[in-house]
């Protein structure tokens, strides 16, 4: 059984394959404390609060209880119709948590939420708790804003990861004939219809690929050819750019409208255009990915800058201070990075999941997993701190940001790895076990390091066959200096070409030490982000780091402070905040004296008092 968060068929046109969940396991450090706090607090936290806000209620009043529905009305007064996605978001992460491990009390929470979805289902197939019981019951009457084939696409998703990672197939069968109810009336012969939230492209590929079904496939397909031809009414409120449908995802040259729909549906493109093998289609979303990093992404990997329709800004358009970075669309981010690795091999992508993962999406969640934001400034004015309380929150009236954070940290260690013909490619540092089958035999590998806060490397081979094979470590893009040292003893690394590959046999003990050299980096914006030209920002290895006001100097407010060129930062251990921490002493002037302030990674901030925090500091 396959088992791993995206898995492209066997015929698939992919340069790297993915491992199967159960074949990579954190060992220790940075990212497994994350993932064992998603576990233990994070997801109990987030079915309390789907029982709380009544949404896991309102699938209940599907299924016949009495009772009122809830959900809030959003900025304009209309009420959310797409409540339902939290549910199957957080039935995902549970799936792939199950299957790491067994769990008798999350176990016995999820049979009951998947028994409440279940009963939820008419008997056509069709689940939307929203037009059921608020709404007349007819369905797919406003593909615009109803989010029902987005709904699906997240129940299919969960069913996905249940299938793969339990081989418990309870929620496939309901996902199922609901993605037939779908393609019954916008399959082939029937009307043409694209939801306006991308979504179920990619879960439609994933649904062909768990059960062999190419009708879900091709629907996958219709759907993505027909947008971009003015198909969705409601636009004048935003325009046709706010749901992709102004270009064909063949032919639009960049990013726009709504940052999370635009990144699902470049998700569903990729899926298809390596199911089809369909190079043109790959390429289009390429140049989008290359012009949105070069001219829409924040330091942070941070995207989709505007508030009002929660869009991609112009070009160069990347306020600090009035960032919405949606946490959504740093996951959605990592999610098509990830397709584009493996659909191309390419490192780029996999530094761009590294800068986005610490700095994009780690900020969404507090450091003890159970608050949120969901928008990520890269500044925050102390006025608006003391205007009141602007901190994580617990839950979010639309909460799609919480769950999602919780379906990807269950599977990110499945993004750590991959396989090809020849070889192991480690893309992401984190201690864990990696076992693989290579044609060449079964090969298993311990990687012990400190990462992101040291960058020592060290792979040691445990197993491996005699014939010889590739181990490819990534070499990230911010590293400018760095050794190897194997079996045939100690290189310098020729940084910039984004891997180090050795290609030989292995025996049993062999150790290989990728050490990065991590100095502090003082960061220019590029000088056509005119809200930070002027300014610096600190960084480190993988991590862009912040100050927030308690780290300035006595009596000055952040907003006072400059760079001091002067003088260097020095790198302090903050064991205070979190165990192997690293701060940074970065040296400012204040009323034109020399002081120092406290620097730490920008996703640790907002973990104490609210306070004001700034990314870039003026030079
Ligand atoms: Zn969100």
């Amino acid at each position: 059984m396959s088992s791993t968060v995206v898995q492209p068929s066997p015929a698939a046109r992919t340069k790297l394959r993915p491992f199967d969940a159960g074949q990579v396991e954190f060992a220790d450090g940075f990212w497994a404390d994350r993932a064992r706090i998603n576990r233990e607090r994070t997801i109990p936290h987030g079915l309390d609060q789907l029982r709380q806000t009544g949404t896991l209620d309102n699938l209940r009043l599907a299924a016949g209880a009495t009772g009122q529905y809830r959900a809030a009305a959003d900025s304009v007064g209309a009420t959310l119709p797409f409540l339902d996605s939290d549910v199957y978001k957080w039935l995902e992460a549970v799936g792939w948590e199950l299957g790491r491990a067994a769990d008798r009390e999350l176990a016995a929470a999820a049979d009951e939420v998947i028994a409440v979805v279940a009963a939820a289902q008419r008997p056509d197939g069709y689940l939307n708790s929203y037009v059921q019981v608020v709404g007349d019951g007819v369905p797919y009457q406003d593909l615009s804003w109803g989010h029902e084939f987005y709904c699906i696409a997240h129940l299919i998703q969960a069913a996905v990861a249940w299938h793969r990672a339990l081989g418990d197939d309870r929620l496939l069968a309901i996902a199922v004939r609901a993605a037939d109810h779908i393609a019954a009336e916008f399959g082939p012969a029937g009307r043409p219809g694209v939801d306006g939230h991308p979504g179920i492209e990619m879960a439609l590929v994933e649904l062909t690929r768990v059960t062999g079904d190419q009708r879900y496939l091709m629907l996958a397909t219709r759907m993505l050819e027909l947008r971009g031809h003015g198909l969705l009414p409601g636009a004048e409120r935003f325009g046709a750019t706010y749901w992709q449908d102004h270009r064909s995802v063949r032919e639009a040259t960049s990013v726009a409208g709504h940052a999370v729909r635009q990144l699902y549906l470049d998700c569903g493109a990729v899926d298809v255009a390596v199911e089809l093998g369909d190079d043109d289609l790959l390429a289009a979303v390429q140049r989008r990915w290359h012009d949105m990093i070069r001219t829409r992404t924040y330091l942070t990997g941070g995207m989709g800058s505007r508030h009002r329709d929660e869009a991609f800004g112009d070009p160069y358009e990347l306020p600090p201070d009035r960032a919405y970075a949606e946490t959504c669309a740093a996951i959605a981010a990592v999610m098509l990075a990830w397709r584009l690795l493996l659909a191309t091999g390419e490192p780029v992508y996999a530094d761009a999941i590294e800068r986005t993962m610490f700095n994009g999406v780690l900020p969404g969640i507090s450091m003890a997993g159970m608050r949120f934001f969901y928008t990520n400034p890269l500044q925050r004015r102390t006025h608006r701190v003391h205007n009141g309380n602007d901190g994580r929150r617990p839950w979010y009236r639309c909460a799609c940001c919480p769950p999602n954070l919780m379906r990807l940290l269950s599977s990110w260690r499945q993004y750590l790895a991959t396989h090809d013909d020849t070889g192991v490619q480690l893309h992401q540092y984190a201690s864990a076990t990696i076992h693989a089958d290579l044609a060449a035999g079964p090969v298993r590998m311990s990687v012990r390091t400190d990462y992101p806060w040291h960058g020592q490397v060290s792979v040691h081979i445990l197993q491996t066959p005699d014939q010889p094979w590739a181990l490819s470590l990534r070499v990230p893009g911010w590293c400018r200096s760095a050794t190897i040292t194997g079996p045939d003893g100690t290189e310098p690394v020729v940084t910039g070409f984004g891997t180090v590959r050795r290609h030989r046999p292995w025996r049993a003990g062999d150790v290989v030490v990728l050490t990065l050299d991590l100095p502090v980096r003082i960061t220019e914006p590029d000088s056509r982000v005119d809200a930070v030209r002027g300014c610096v920002a600190v960084e480190r290895g993988p991590l862009v780091y912040c100050i927030e006001s308690s780290g300035a100097p006595p009596q000055a407010e952040i907003e006072e402070l400059a760079w001091d060129p002067e003088r260097q930062p020095i790198v302090v251990p903050r064991p205070d905040i979190a165990g192997s921490m690293m701060g940074i002493t970065v040296p400012v002037t204040y009323r034109r004296q020399q002081h120092s302030a406290a620097a730490i990674p920008y996703f640790a901030w907002a973990n104490g008092r609210v306070a004001g925090m700034r990314v870039w500091i003026p030079r």
